[in-house]
């Protein structure tokens, strides 16, 4: 079985909306062992439309779209669809009713034109819109399978999470189940070196890796008849893989690094304040990211300038003018501070040179230490962000973050 994204919108053409959802599905087609060969693009115009639709079914049995399903006059993908396959047009009783529903729970008067979206071709299956008015729907014929979603993110997302999934999932008499193994402080060059010559030849599980800003993520998926032996194919190899990267594991199955922190807080029934610098309250808004942080967090600072290291925090004016605000002892003294103003189990803190300005040659734009201060002891870790180019500031931030929360789990781990 194997399927083809057709986005369609003059937006995605003229570069004013980039095209999201099509990255979205090729991960999930992906995730699903479902080949994906092409994707396209295509204006709001009906010709080129429905050249493209007859060009994706030529070589897929699958085509799953996205947009054009709104109630304008240049919404026509469910129309060209059905025209594709010969069916007419007919209204869905309960997609109506569904569209009325939302606008009497928005407190709007519904269009005329917002009929038109309860229109479906003959025979398709209805999935509902979760957030928004546009059905989406899935048609047969022949073999050949049109899936038809909505342009907006947001509800294309939640519908293929409620309705295409399991659709898709039903058209197989076989299931899929995968586990993330997510790794913090190694590059996607290391891992592929690291486990080229064991996952090269996977077949059942495959391994896929992925990698994001300092992050990466190992996805193990097994294609089973049942839950129980597809665990028996995953259970083996994730654990083979944790070994290999121990040194890099935060978690398995966790969302992110700083729901990783939160869950192993909750575990030891533990808690952790911040002294921020150069992270300037990233770290704290991460960590309240995740719904249930304030039981394990409840201190924040962010002292940026000198003066408020020392007020807050209790830094000694001796140890910035010795070392200055950017070195390790200054992260020892904001973490152990921060740790002591809460009472907090751990404290942590970051300090350095963001950029793009204020590097010198020992201090160089990028070096940012990470002080953890805990009951065992402090410790301080020096870190060299920089990848030299204009837009740094943002992403040391960021890295500097995400390495915060990574000493903060693995200090966690020996507590
Ligand atoms: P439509 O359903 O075609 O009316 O699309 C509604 C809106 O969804 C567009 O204005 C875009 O903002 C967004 N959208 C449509 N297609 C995509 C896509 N492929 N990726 C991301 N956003 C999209
Ligand atoms: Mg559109």
């Amino acid at each position: 079985m194997n399927a083809e994204i057709l986005c369609v919108g003059t937006e995605l053409l003229l570069g004013d909306t980039v095209n999201t959802n099509a990255a979205f599905l090729a991960k999930e087609l992906a995730v699903l062992g479902i080949g994906c060969y092409y994707q396209t693009v295509v204006g709001d115009n009906p010709g080129r439309l429905k050249s493209c639709i007859e060009l994706a079914f030529s070589r897929a049995d699958i085509v799953i779209t996205t947009g054009g399903l709104g109630p304008t006059y240049d919404d026509l993908t469910k129309e060209t669809v059905a025209e594709h396959f010969g069916l007419p047009m007919e209204l869905n009783e309960e997609s109506l009713v569904k569209i009325q529903n939302f606008f009497c729970r928005i407190g709007r008067e519904m269009t005329h034109n917002n009929e038109k979206q309860a229109l479906m071709p003959r025979g398709a299956v209805v999935f509902e819109n979760g957030c928004g008015t546009a059905p989406g729907l899935a048609v047969e014929e022949n073999g050949k399978t049109a899936i038809l979603l909505p342009g907006p993110p947001r509800e294309m997302r939640l519908m293929f999470e409620t309705g295409v999934r399991p659709y898709l999932l039903k058209k197989s008499d076989r299931i899929l189940k995968s586990r993330a193994i997510h790794l913090f402080g190694i590059g996607e060059a290391k891992m592929e070196d690291m486990l080229h010559d064991k996952i090269k030849d996977m077949q059942n599980p495959t391994v896929a890796p992925y990698a994001k800003e300092g992050e990466a993520m190992l996805r193990v998926t097994a294609s089973a008849k049942n839950e129980e032996e597809a665990d028996k194919l995953i259970t083996p190899v994730v654990d083979e893989l944790c070994g290999i990267l121990s040194e890099y594991v935060y978690g398995i199955d966790v969302e992110s690094l700083q729901n990783a922190l939160v869950l192993a807080l909750l575990e030891k029934n533990m808690t952790v304040a911040t002294a921020e610098s150069c992270t300037g309250g990233i770290l704290s808004a991460r960590i309240t990211d995740i719904p249930g942080a304030s039981k394990v967090f409840g201190y924040g600072c962010c002292v940026y300038a000198n003066d408020a290291k020392v007020k807050l925090l209790g830094v000694a004016p001796d140890t910035l003018k010795a070392y200055g605000a950017v070195s390790k002892e200054t992260a020892l003294e904001m973490a152990r501070g921060a740790r002591h103003l809460s009472g907090a189990d751990i404290g942590i803190s970051t300090t350095g040179v963001a950029g793009p300005d204020g590097g010198t040659k020992e201090k160089p734009v990028g070096l940012v230490w990470v002080g953890i201060s805990c009951e065992k002891g402090d410790a301080a870790y020096e870190l060299r962000l920089s990848r030299g180019y204009s837009g740094d500031r943002g992403i040391i931030r960021n890295i500097a973050a995400s390495n915060a929360l990574c000493y903060a789990i693995k200090t966690l781990k020996t507590l």
